[in-house]
This record gives structure tokens, sequence and C-alpha cells, in this order.
């Protein structure tokens, strides 16, 4: 079913839908964002049109919504646990090609990597669907043609949005109900963004062998220049869809410390002590290095133990949100042009 809805109607649409769902879209966070006088677009629950942000691309991704930056995972005391209860009223988001596509890395991360599915995260996927925001051109450092993450079919809806409203194709049957009486009918199937300013050549691109990429860019002089430029901040992975590596940590209670809770928190493997471990030993000391195993989980490690696509879908937050104009795509290219060029050495040996 394809319709076109005014704003009224679309924020009508949307009271029905928060009666039975959780529904979250781009949202403004007024002046939480980086420069003065900014809004930070954040996902946010939405009940009206004006709500929604559908003009420019959200600064962090769905990943706020589902898998929370901190997370009560149990409660304890001397000798009981008590699993944490799991909100599994269905949820409803509106996101990006680049964001449903995010959702097939964190499937694997939190449900097949180590052979052991992630609770909470296994209770909350079956109650999520999408609404595809259609974007009808590419953003500033957006590369998720190169990345292949531009298309998707993985929504129940899709919306393209105007000034003017919205134009709506509607997949799913479990969502028609809500639609009864509002628009008038339409043509209209969603387009997806077929070229990105930016483009990238991941190392597979040149070299089918994930170990021998591994051994070229490890001892690279190429992350030599980030021991100095970047800060060490995390803000690159704070805003990626697919970054998934959380601390855990307890908090017993002031009143009674043998009781407590255990919680997990977003962490990111670009702060020092990351990877330190007990005695004291780290095994990434420089930013550069940080940086490099990063770079290679997302563009060729994963890959080669997960056996599909590559981690990053190109969404270009981490270049957005950088303070020091580190540029992800530039990376992946000089990654790619240095092990092309010691290919090219090893053959000529
Ligand atoms: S690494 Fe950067 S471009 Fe890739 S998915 Fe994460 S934030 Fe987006
Ligand atoms: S956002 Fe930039 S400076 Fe901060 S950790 Fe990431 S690459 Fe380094």
């Amino acid at each position: 079913m394809n319709l076109k809805i005014k704003p009224d109607e679309f924020s009508e649409l949307l009271s029905r839908l928060n009666k039975v769902w959780r529904v979250y879209a781009p949202s403004a966070e007024y002046r939480g964002g980086r420069f003065s006088d900014t809004d930070n677009v954040i996902y946010q629950p939405v009940s009206a049109w004006s709500d929604i942000v559908w003009q420019e691309k959200s600064h962090m991704s769905p990943n706020t919504v589902i898998t929370p930056i901190t997370e009560t995972l149990f409660y304890f005391d001397k000798e009981t646990i008590q699993i944490a209860e799991v909100d599994t009223t269905p949820m409803l988001i509106f996101a990006r090609a680049c964001d449903i596509n995010a959702m097939s890395r964190l499937d694997y991360m939190y449900l097949q990597n180590g052979g052991n599915a992630d609770y909470s995260y296994q209770l909350l996927r079956d109650k999520i669907r999408f609404v595809l925001i259609e974007c009808e051109e590419s953003f500033d450092n957006c590369f998720c043609v190169s990345m292949g993450s531009n298309r998707t079919e993985a929504w129940s809806a899709a919306v393209r949005f105007s000034d003017e409203g919205a134009k709506v194709c509607v997949k799913a049957s479990e969502l028609l109900p809500f639609f009864a009486n509002l628009g008038e009918a339409c043509d209209y199937t969603p387009g997806f963004v077929e070229q990105n300013k930016e483009q990238v050549r991941t190392p597979d691109s040149v070299c089918d062998d994930p170990q021998k990429i591994r051994d070229i860019l490890t001892h690279h002089p190429l992350w030599q220049a980030y021991d100095s430029r970047c800060i060490s901040c995390g803000r690159c992975t704070t805003g990626c869809p697919t970054c998934t590596c959380y601390s855990l940590f307890d908090v017993a209670y002031e009143e009674n410390p043998q009781r407590g809770e255990r919680r997990r928190q977003w962490a990111s493997c670009l702060i020092p002590g990351f990877s330190d471990m007990a005695g004291g030993h780290g095994f990434r000391p420089q930013p550069g290095n940080r940086l490099r195993y990063r770079a290679l989980h997302k563009v060729n490690d994963y890959k080669a133990r997960a056996g599909t696509q590559h981690m990053c879908v190109g969404c270009g937050r981490c270049d957005d949100r950088c303070p020091q104009y580190i540029k992800f795509s530039l990376i992946i290219n000089k990654m790619t042009d240095a092990v092309e060029q010691a290919l090219a050495q090893e053959a000529n040996l």
C-alpha cells in the first residue's frame, strides 16, 4: 500500500502506533550538539511529525535504543541472582539503509559470536521492526555504496519525507491497520543512493587472504601518524552503528553492599586501558595501535570471522564526529594502497 500523508495525519499515525509500539526516530536534543547553539540528533521516542529530524543524518545510531549505553543485566545478593527484566514491547525504528544493514552485524555479534546468544538482545530482537527513511541523496562522509549497504529490503514500511508530508510504502500487514483513513493513494517506491562523494576500496579488493592483510598492516608505518593525531576520545566508536564493545561492572548498594547489580556499559577500543590485563600489560599502548585494531576489525577481521560482509556499513559517522578530522574512509584507502604496494614488492623480489 502506498500513501501520501500530510504532516498532521502523520502525527495521528504516530499517536496510533504509540499505543502498541515504542516508536523511535532521529530527533533533536535541544542544544545538545557538538558546537554551541546546535542540537544533537539522536534516537528518541517520537509522537508527532515535528519530533522527527529527517533533513540530516543522525549523530548517533539506533544502537542507543537497541543496546542501551548502560544496561543492568542482573541483580544479586549474597545467595541469589535475579535476571533484570527486558522491556519486550515491540519497537518500531525509523532508520536509513546503512543503519538497517548494521543490524545484521549486531545480530552476528550478539547472537552468534562466541557461540552464546546474548539474553537481553535475543529477547528484544524479534520485536524490532524498521521503517526505512529514504535517503534522496548522500550526506557528507557517507560511503555506503562502496560498502554495499546503500540498499536494504529489511523494512516493514518506507518513508520519503518532505516539507509537505511523507510518501509511505507499507509492506508489513501488521502495520496496515494503523493507516486506516489516512492520506491518499499515490505511486511510491523507495529509492536508494547509488553514488557517494567518498569512495573506498577495502583491502580484500586487492588481496583475498585476511591473514596476509593483517601481516602486512600490523607493523606498517602508516599508523604512526595517528599516535599524535588521535586523542583517544572514543567519539568515533560511540556514533558507530556496528560497534558492540562494552565493559562489565558491579554496583554494590550503599545501604547493603552484599546486594547490588551487574551492569554493562559501552566501551571503546580507542580509549587507553581498553585492552589492559591484570598485571598492567596493555596490548595496544599507542593511539595508532588502537586505530589499527579498530580499522582491521571493521574492514578485515570481522568479515574473516563472520564470513559475510564487512562490519563497517560506511555511514561516515566516525568521520563526522572526530574532533581531529581523522577520516576513516581515507584510512581504508591507505590500508588498501599499503597492501597493494607490499604485494607488488613481493612479486618483484
Ligand atoms: S566504522 Fe565509521 S563509517 Fe563504518 S559503520 Fe562505523 S561509524 Fe560508520
Ligand atoms: S574520534 Fe578521532 S580522535 Fe577521537 S578516538 Fe576516534 S579517531 Fe581518535
